[in-house]
């Protein structure tokens, strides 16, 4: 019958592909739905690009890094851990190395081949693929799945996986559709909120500081019983602070600004430098330096400008220095406080902090608790990882576990 096909997968991003390849390689009439024209825009924007697919961790230790979400992941991540992942790349002529002992990319450095080898592997298999195509609604009967609408027009399956992923860049495809079409059909959905993204804060000066990056800074909420800490480079940007240095705390951020007007942070500008080497450093510049103003033997190790915001009475010469201004760039350089008002938003978030609820989906299976032949994969649940491969490796490996599974099953 036209229209009734074995499998319909909304999304086309890692996930949804991923399971459209396993589920076709094992004979299942797919289908794959995109709402965008083309498939798997974020993917492609994925590393700069580049598309860091996975990392060195074993699944155990990479598991751990999904916080709340670590169980949950757990099954998936032993079942496709980064050894299979590479193999199955490698099979499709991609093969993934790193170059920093770390991080897997792609050969080529180039997301497409990563999107083709999986668009290739499903199509090549027999899976039917129609973009501009968004789905508004999941059928069901009898608490079981039986297909989906996409304006007004109905296609049939007795297995619907929701691929959508999360909020975050509308412009790759970002959507809170996913969210509605599992409320549709009974689930809870934890509020998404933006997470892998820059920060915004109170203080005016760091506009003065916009530009300025700084290879190795540590963060950290200055609330009682926030233990996270997040390092890395650090950007100063017009309104607050952006990369690695933040972006693994600003889910948290993300969360804490829901209860608070203003999140306090604390950043130790140079983690490899103790207070009391500081202390040392003073007083060897006081003593062999004694002439020169302590600003320019600090822009050795920041920026002039920074240098101004640190430490303002810096035009003073080093044997003239009081401890009292010592001790207040000190302070500056290894615990600068910020109070963040704000994220950069969803059109700057790499990953969305919350989706659909974890207790109403089978880890093992990733079907719903709710609805029979109901499954879902990726970041359309309520799972985020930090930066470094980990939100691609779960996509893959949840598209991968759903795609083979239902599959096995017929
Ligand atoms: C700029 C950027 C860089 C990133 N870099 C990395 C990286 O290097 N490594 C890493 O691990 N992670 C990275 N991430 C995160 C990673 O890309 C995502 O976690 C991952 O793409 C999620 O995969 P997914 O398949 O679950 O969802 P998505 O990739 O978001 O795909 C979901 C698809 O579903 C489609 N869709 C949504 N609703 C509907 C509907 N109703 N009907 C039909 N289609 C629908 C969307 O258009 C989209 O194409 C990055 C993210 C961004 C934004």
């Amino acid at each position: 019958m036209k229209n009734t096909f074995d499998l319909i997968i909304i999304g086309s991003g890692p996930a949804g592909l991923a399971a459209a390849a396993a589920a076709s390689r094992r004979g299942m009439r797919t289908l794959l739905l995109e709402q965008m024209p083309g498939c798997g825009r974020k993917l492609l924007a994925s590393g700069g690009g580049k598309c860091n697919v996975t990392n060195v961790l074993k699944p155990a230790d990479m598991a751990s890094r999904f916080g709340r979400g670590a169980r949950f992941v757990r099954h998936a991540l032993h079942t496709y851990p980064a050894e299979e992942l590479k193999r199955y790349f490698a099979g499709q002529g991609v093969p993934l190395e790193f170059t920093d002992g770390f991080h897997y990319f792609p050969r080529s450095l180039k997301a497409t081949d990563i999107l083709h080898a999986l668009l290739d592997d499903a199509v090549g298999n027999g899976c039917a693929v129609k973009t501009g195509c968004r789905v508004d609604g999941v059928l069901s009967r009898d608490k079981a799945v039986c297909g989906v609408t996409v304006s007004g027009e109905e296609f049939y399956a007795p297995q619907v996986v929701i691929a959508s992923g999360g909020k975050s860049y509308p412009a790759l495809g970002g959507s809170v559709s996913g969210y509605q079409l599992a409320k549709d059909m009974g689930h809870n959905v934890v509020p998404p909120l933006p997470a892998m993204v820059g920060l915004q804060c109170r203080e005016e000066w760091v506009k003065e500081c916009a530009g300025i990056s700084l290879p190795d800074v540590e963060s950290r909420i200055a609330l009682p019983k926030e233990k996270f800490r997040c390092r890395g480079e650090l950007l100063f940007t017009h309104t607050g602070i952006s990369a690695f240095a933040v972006l693994d705390i600003s889910g948290r951020v993300s969360e804490l600004l829901e209860q608070h007007k203003s999140v306090p942070m604390k950043l130790d500008l140079m983690p490899q430098r103790s207070e009391d080497e500081w202390r040392k450093l003073f007083g060897s510049w006081q003593k062999k330096s004694g002439n020169v103003s302590v600003s320019r033997l600090l822009s050795e190790d920041f920026p002039r400008r920074l240098v101004n915001i640190l430490c303002p009475q810096g035009a003073m010469k080093a044997a003239q220095f009081p401890g009292s201004a010592r001790d207040e760039f000190i302070k500056n350089a290894t615990a600068l406080e910020l109070n963040i008002s704000a994220t950069d938003g969803w059109e700057k978030a790499m990953v969305t902090r919350g989706g659909v609820a974890l207790d109403e989906v089978d880890s093992k299976t990733l079907e719903s608790r709710i609805v029979r032949g109901l499954y879902f994969a990726g970041e359309v649940l309520d799972v985020d990882g930090p930066c470094g491969g980990y939100n691609i490796s779960w996509a893959l490996a949840s598209g991968f576990l759903v795609g083979n599974m239902i599959g096995e099953k017929a």
